[in-house]
């Protein structure tokens, strides 16, 4: 049996499904989710210094730049919660931010156990996307989809009663430019774990518990 800290990245395009089954697996595996996006959302929506510097990405579906994208990680890497493990939601999405986080890793002498890669073909994620209901209260953050995942309450959580909105950057001209950059930015990183021989892809167009499954089966292969 393995030991040390489960170190898990969660890759996919915008609208895989990777929050969804992040939420899963960190109450299977107790550790926390680090997703950038939720931590750049609450940024902009509070207001703050960091909102104001990464808005006009986010709007546009930009990416924000490198750096700030690593600063805000390793100040969330050196809470607590991390000792044991992390599950990396949107994050890295570049190869620089790969490199900067084999980097940070390196100097805590830690390192990834693996990355499962959440595949979906363009025309479902823009289905996905369009038809997502995310969670306003921060602590939860639960995804929804009007046809596919909806809630029992219409417009409220299942899981804490909060309101359910529609993301600015859903809009479809947005996730155009979100899917652009990802086949241009980010699915590099595919091969560049490939090469690392430490990528899991997983076929993300399935049913959301039967890739559940499929993602524990991994998880469970890498620690015993
Ligand atoms: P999704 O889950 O739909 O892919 P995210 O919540 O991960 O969306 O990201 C929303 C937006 O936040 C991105 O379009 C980008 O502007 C910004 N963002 C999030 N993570 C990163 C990152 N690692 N690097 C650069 N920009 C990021
Ligand atoms: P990501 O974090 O990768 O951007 P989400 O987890 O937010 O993706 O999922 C995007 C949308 O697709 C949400 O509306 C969610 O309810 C829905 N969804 C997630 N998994 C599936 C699935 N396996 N089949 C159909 N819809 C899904
Ligand atoms: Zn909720």
């Amino acid at each position: 049996m393995k030991s040390g800290p489960l170190n898990l990245i969660l890759f996919g395009p915008p609208g895989a499904g990777k929050g969804t089954q992040a939420k899963q697996l960190i109450e299977k595996y107790g550790i926390p989710q680090i997703s950038t996006g939720e931590i750049m959302r609450e940024a902009i929506s509070s207001g703050s210094e960091l909102g104001k510097k990464v808005q006009s990405f986010v709007q546009s579906g930009g990416l924000v730049p490198d750096k700030l994208v690593l600063d805000i990680f390793q100040s969330r890497l050196d809470k607590p919660d991390c000792v044991k493990g992390f599950i990396l939601d949107g994050f890295p999405r570049t190869i620089p931010q790969a490199q900067g986080l084999e980097e940070i890793l390196l100097s805590r002498k830690s390192t990834i156990t693996g990355v499962l890669a959440v595949m979906v073909p363009d025309e479902d994620l823009i289905k996905r996307l369009t038809g997502r209901r995310i969670c306003k209260n921060p602590a939860c953050g639960a995804s929804y989809h009007v046809d596919f995942s909806p809630s029992k309450k219409n417009g409220f959580c299942d899981q804490c009663n909060g309101e359910l909105y529609q993301r600015k950057d859903d809009s479809f001209e947005v996730i155009s430019n979100r899917l652009k950059v990802y086949h241009d930015q980010t699915s590099p990183l595919i091969e560049h774990y490939e090469g690392k021989k430490i990528l899991y892809k997983v076929d993300g167009s399935g049913k959301i518990e039967v890739i559940f499954q499929k993602l524990c089966d991994i998880i469970n292969g890498l620690t015993h």
